[in-house]
């Protein structure tokens, strides 16, 4: 069954874990062939701190920064109360679908996170009403984005969270300046060319980001440039090519609601890239 198209700007935000900016730049052949053909701007944007998962995941999609939201550990697990782009979409009516991990069923569907009850959500009343959550960062990222594929072609969603873990999960393995790593992040690419190729056909804009990034030690969290430089790529932004002005990941979430036509709370105070 397809799912009918709203009319509205739709957008997915594909978030890899643990992929920083100079790998990405280097092993994404697609999305830099998007970039200096004029069809896609890319920025090297630096994360917030710490540069970890969980009070990162969270400043993505609200736009505030760990220190503000409260969320300064991967062991901190509680619901989020802060407006995001989820809410703010649900707010103005639009369709939300995510396929990403369950640490974003923690923040934004159920905590405590049960997997036989919440794995496979779809609920009109949610936030994010149809959901897909893996339970382990070893689940492959081509699971992750048939899954999203999948959303989109049964619910057509306005907008799509897509979160696959493989590059974070090697890094810690064989380091960020492993072999590895390198074509982990090549195939995750490879992915989004194959999905994102259909959903621009399809009229969706296309947003590619990361949390953090990885050190040569397999390490974040702390201040170093390979753990905080991330890339930031936006397909179908006003401006296009290779960006040298500083861009902060307070930028993503009100970028992603800018994308959709969606009002930006005033507690987002990042600048509006693309
Ligand atoms: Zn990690």
């Amino acid at each position: 069954m397809a799912g009918r198209d709203s009319g509205f700007p739709k957008v997915v935000l594909v978030v890899l874990d643990g992929l920083g900016a100079e790998t990405a730049f280097a092993e994404f052949g697609w999305l830099e062939a998007l970039t200096v053909s004029g069809r896609a701007a890319r920025w090297t944007m630096t994360c917030c701190l710490p540069s970890l998962s969980r009070p990162l995941y969270h400043t993505v999609l609200s736009g505030l920064p760990p220190l503000a939201h409260g969320i300064v550990s991967n062991e901190i697990n509680v619901p989020a109360r802060e407006e995001t782009v989820f809410t703010v979409a649900r707010a103005n009516g639009r369709k939300t679908a995510a396929s990403a991990s369950h640490w974003f069923a923690e923040l934004y569907h159920a905590n405590p996170y049960v997997p036989a009850e919440h794995r496979e959500v779809d609920d009109p009343q949610a936030v994010i009403q149809h959901g897909r959550y893996y339970s382990t960062f070893d689940c492959p990222d081509e699971e992750v984005f048939h899954a999203a594929g999948s959303l989109i072609r049964r619910h057509a969603p306005d907008f799509l969270l897509l979160h696959a873990p493989a590059c974070d999960t090697i890094g810690h393995r064989f380091g960020g300046q492993s072999a590895e790593y390198r074509r982990t992040a090549s195939m995750a690419g490879d992915l989004i060319a194959r999905y994102g190729t259909d959903w621009l056909e399809q009229g969706y804009r296309l947003v590619v980001t990361a949390d953090h990034g990885m050190d040569d030690i397999g390490w974040h969290g702390g201040t170093r440039p390979a753990a905080r430089q991330v890339p930031f790529y936006v397909v179908g932004a006003r401006v296009s090519g290779a960006q040298t002005a500083p861009a902060d990941q307070l930028s993503v979430a009100p970028t992603v609601l800018s994308l959709l036509g969606l009002p930006v709370p005033a507690g987002m105070t990042g600048v509006v890239l693309g």
